[in-house]
This record gives C-alpha cells, sequence and structure tokens, in this order.
C-alpha cells in the first residue's frame, strides 16, 4: 500500500472559520494585493463578441486557469445570469468546481481526461472531450454514459484524431456509452494575418468541415461544431459553427499587440493592484534590493509595493516596467522580489504608506494595459493572466 500524508487539521478549528477572519480584521480592510474583476465589462465583452459571429452561432466561455485568474465561479455566474448556458474548461477539476458552486449549463472539458474518472464526469453532467480513439475505447469499456465532443485534428498536431481518419472517427460514433454531442477543431495560426498563416488556416477550416459533412452524409449527427478561439472570431468571424470558444477576448484584452481583422470594442476585465507599505530615502551611491542590482545614481526617494512574483508579476520585468500611484508612473527599480517590488517615487513626493499601487489598470488619466506588460515580459497577456496567484485577494464590481 502507498503512504499517505494526513493532516491534523484539528488545531485549525479555532481560526479556519471564515466568520472569526472577518472578526480578526479591521471593518474597512485594505487589501494587501488584490485583483478588480469588472462583471459588467466581462458581461459587456460577451455580447460584443457574440454580436460578432452569425445569429445562430453561440459563444461558450472559456473559464479554463480560474477564467484566465479572473476567478472563475464569480465570471460563470455572471455569465448565467445573461443567459450563457456553455462553458469550457481545461481540466475535470475545473469543471467540478464550477458545477459545486451551482453553475447551470454544460461544461466542456477540452483537455483530456483519465478513463477512471468517467464516474464523475457522469455525476456532474459533464461533457467530456474524446482526444484519440483509445481514448474513446477506454472510456467507453468504463460502462458509464457520458456525453463527448470528438477533438479533430486538422494541423495543430496537439490533441486529436486526424481529420482524415474517418473510419477511427466512426468508432467512435458507435461507442455505446459515449453520447456524442459535438466535434471540433482548434485553429492553431488564426492570431496571424500573414498570407501563409491564412492559406493555412483555411486549409484546417476546409478539412474540419470535410470531414463533419462527410460523416454527415453517412447519417451521423455530428452535434455542435466549433472551431474559433479569441483570435478565429475576429479573425475568421463568418464560419458556419455552433459555438465559438472566447478565451482571452471575453476579459477585454487580446494575447498580443498584433493587428485583427475586426478590432472589437472590449474593455480589460480585471486591474491588479497593490499597496505602498513603506517610503525610505536613499543617498546617492546606496544599494537597492537583492544582489545590490541597482545604486542610487542620485539622492532619491522610494517605495515599497506589497506585491511580488509569487501573486504573479513576472520576475523578469526590468527598469522599463512601472507601476501607478497617484496617477502618476513610478518604474521599477532593482529585482522583483517574492513578495513585494520597489519603484522609485522621487517625482510623486506626496505618495505616502497604503497608498493604492495599479500595476495591471487606470489610475487618473495614466493606463497599464496587460498587452504592453507582457511585452514586456516577452510573453502573452494569456500567461501573465492566467498564473495570477492565490494568494491575490478578489474584488468583484457591478456584479
Ligand atoms: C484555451 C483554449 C481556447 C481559448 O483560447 P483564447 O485564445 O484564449 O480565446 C479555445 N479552445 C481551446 C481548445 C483552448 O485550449
Amino acid at each position: 500500500m502507498k503512504s499517505q500524508i494526513v493532516l491534523e487539521k484539528s488545531y485549525l478549528n479555532d481560526i479556519d472559520q471564515s466568520a472569526d477572519i472577518e472578526k480578526l480584521s479591521a471593518p474597512n480592510k485594505k487589501y494587501r494585493a488584490w485583483a478588480e474583476v469588472d462583471l459588467a465589462a466581462l458581461c459587456y465583452n460577451a455580447k460584443v463578441l457574440k454580436n460578432i459571429l452569425p445569429d445562430k452561432c453561440d459563444l461558450m466561455p472559456v473559464l479554463k486557469a480560474n477564467a484566465y485568474g479572473h476567478g472563475d465561479v464569480e465570471c460563470a455566474k455572471a455569465l448565467n445570469k445573461i443567459g450563457i448556458f456553455t462553458f469550457c474548461v481545461a481540466a475535470l477539476e475545473e469543471a467540478i468546481r464550477l458545477r459545486k458552486n451551482s453553475i447551470k449549463g454544460d461544461i466542456l472539458i477540452l483537455g483530456y481526461t483519465d478513463p477512471e474518472e468517467c464516474k464523475l464526469i457522469a455525476a456532474y453532467q459533464l461533457t467530456q472531450t474524446v482526444v484519440s480513439l483509445s481514448h474513446a475505447l477506454a472510456m467507453n469499456k468504463k460502462g458509464i454514459k457520458i456525453k463527448a465532443h470528438i477533438k479533430i485534428d486538422t494541423g495543430m498536431h496537439r490533441l486529436g484524431l486526424d481529420y482524415n481518419n474517418v473510419d477511427e472517427i466512426e468508432n467512435i460514433f458507435n461507442c455505446r456509452n459515449l453520447e456524442i454531442n459535438g466535434m471540433f477543431s482548434h485553429l492553431s495560426a488564426s492570431s496571424s494575418l500573414s498570407y501563409d498563416d491564412l492559406l493555412f488556416t483555411n486549409m484546417q477550416i476546409k478539412h474540419f468541415f470535410e470531414s463533419t459533412d462527410y460523416l454527415k452524409t453517412k447519417g451521423y449527427n455530428t452535434g455542435k461544431l466549433h472551431l474559433q478561439a479569441s483570435y478565429g472570431i475576429l479573425n475568421y468571424p463568418n464560419l458556419p459553427c455552433d459555438y465559438a470558444r472566447a478565451g482571452i477576448a471575453l476579459f477585454g484584452v487580446l494575447s498580443s499587440n498584433e493587428k485583427t481583422l475586426i478590432k472589437p470594442d472590449i474593455h480589460p476585465v480585471l486591474s491588479l493592484k497593490a499597496r505602498i507599505a513603506e517610503t525610505k530615502n536613499i543617498t546617492a551611491g546606496e544599494y537597492i534590493g537583492y544582489s545590490r542590482a541597482h545604486t542610487a545614481k542620485s539622492d532619491m526617494k522610494i517605495a515599497a509595493v506589497t506585491i511580488g512574483y509569487a501573486d504573479g508579476v513576472p520576475r523578469n520585468l526590468d527598469k522599463d516596467f512601472y507601476v501607478l500611484i497617484r496617477g502618476k508612473k513610478a518604474f521599477l527599480i532593482g529585482l522583483i522580489c517574492m513578495d513585494q517590488l520597489i519603484v522609485d517615487i522621487t517625482d510623486i513626493p506626496d505618495a505616502q504608506e497604503g497608498d493604492e499601487v495599479t500595476i495591471i489598470g487606470k489610475d487618473g488619466e495614466e493606463e497599464i494595459r496587460c498587452e504592453d506588460l507582457a511585452q514586456k515580459c516577452q510573453t502573452i497577456t494569456n500567461e501573465i493572466l492566467s498564473r495570477l496567484s492565490s494568494r491575490l485577494d478578489y474584488i468583484f464590481i457591478n456584479g
């Protein structure tokens, strides 16, 4: 037998009640580092994206990775309220979390799930993606009826059955315990408008519909069809699909500053904030932060801010990264720490302990866009947002 560590939880009994925690904190608790999530902006973006698509195509919000760091349950509740009842996530646990929090509608698990988990898929009325014939056969063998969508590989070569392999696809339709309600594929280069990428994507689209049309002529009910993610919606808006899997764009940002065919009127949903913990005057020649990474060239004033890489601010940011304090830019000094970072407030002399600091979002006339922050870290917004840490507090506004 495998050895197991059993956590002795009884000592926590006195403090793990949320009521007690509220009693322990100040009446107007000032958060240390937090995400402010604008649920009205989320719903507005959903309507904007839906309006880009043909009437019969519904939005299928992608709420994986805690809704790209936005808080999956709260986002799903807000979307349920405006009549959206189809969602996707990446993993079984994410789907169960939504169900346990009373989220209504279909929840498609986009990623691989161990066939051993069929019981849970059925119990929580989830829909599982079939990623291969062997995956389908193993799930079918469990003898538990589950809902499924078939993933077709049209050229990305990540998950799914080859579009050409219709015999295998037909075999899946013949699995008696798999109720096939849909088929989908993923466009791997739809964010690019270069000539080569347009050709490639159009080929993916063609192959997908060739295989679904063929199956229809053979009498199979292919169910709901879906191909587009955010960039598919913006660059290929007119596909004859039933759903579009909107992820990043739903949260009011794009992955990068790349151009799209349709420039949607979407608004960022999330702001990332922290506070000034302490301010200090520094004399020319003194060092600041780990590894003496910064030497003060002249006398200056600095502030320690209550957010670090463990909260999701990437450590590879350097001196062209800034935050907003009292509507002004304050540039990073030295290296980002696990729980804090240090900024130059020489030009913001009235900045003081407790002041709000904006890492993503607006403060007065200034705005830090997630796309620009991602560019400075040489990544995409999807990574920045999905890696926001569970240590952050969440404030939901306009719910
Ligand atoms: C994550 C994901 C999406 C959403 O992608 P965005 O570019 O964020 O809209 C859609 N489909 C699949 C299969 C995904 O894994």
